[in-house]
């Protein structure tokens, strides 16, 4: 025999079991998807590595395009290459010490030829464009560009934009935006990146 705080507890589970099921029913189209990671908190490539790595992991074919190249290795370079994901690293040019906007443009556009070549490629289930937002703030790849290359991708295709300050073109284009807030960072008590956590 059920006590009244069970019966209530099961009345509220099946609701939202209602609620959910209503939900997945409304869900009728399938395609791909334009994802954002944005904001000032830590986790967007993360994000973006990790859905990389969940569709590799169901033998889907996925590329990577960085844009801002650290001084630093990464770590989801080395294992993603090795599971057949094709990286386009911006060459020299702009870090967060850019000097030449000249050099850091002819770099960002000759990695953006990439991407636009990966986003006319059917084969490619996914394509990840990390730190695209500050090319277009930079005003080093062409916003129109961007939204055309989108637009005209092929339709199973999903795309992942990340960075911070996204274009609100972007934003309104996108499918699903995450906004990473930072409630705490450990770099602003001292504390050094490492290797592993956060490159
Ligand atoms: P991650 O690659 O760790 O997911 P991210 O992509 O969200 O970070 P970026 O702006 O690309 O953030 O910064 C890259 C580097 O800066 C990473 O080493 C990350 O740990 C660090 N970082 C991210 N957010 C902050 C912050 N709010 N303060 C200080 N350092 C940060
Ligand atoms: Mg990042």
């Amino acid at each position: 025999m059920e006590t009244q705080p069970q019966q209530r507890h099961r009345a509220r589970q099946q609701k939202l079991k209602d609620q959910v099921d209503q939900r997945i029913a409304n869900a009728t189209v399938s395609r791909g998807l334009l994802i954002v990671f944005t904001g000032n908190g830590k986790g967007k490539s993360t994000a973006a590595f990790g859905t990389v790595t969940r569709a590799v992991g169901h033998g889907q074919k996925a590329g990577v395009i960085q844009f801002i190249k650290g001084e630093w290795a990464c770590g989801e370079r080395d294992l993603l290459t090795k599971c057949g994901v094709e990286f386009q690293v911006m060459s020299t040019g702009f870090t967060w010490e850019t000097q030449n906007k000249d050099t850091d443009r002819l770099a960002a556009q000759a990695v953006w030829q990439h991407a636009k070549r990966m986003l006319k490629d059917p084969t490619l289930d996914l394509v990840l464009l990390d730190e695209l937002t500050y090319m277009i703030a930079y005003d080093y790849v062409d916003l129109q560009e961007v939204t055309d290359a989108l637009s005209h991708r092929p339709p199973e295709q999903t795309v992942i934009i990340t960075g911070r300050g996204c274009h609100r073109e972007l934003l309104d284009m996108a499918d699903t935006v995450s906004e990473m807030r930072p409630v705490k960072h450990a770099f602003d008590k001292g504390l050094q990146a490492r290797q592993g956590i956060d490159w």
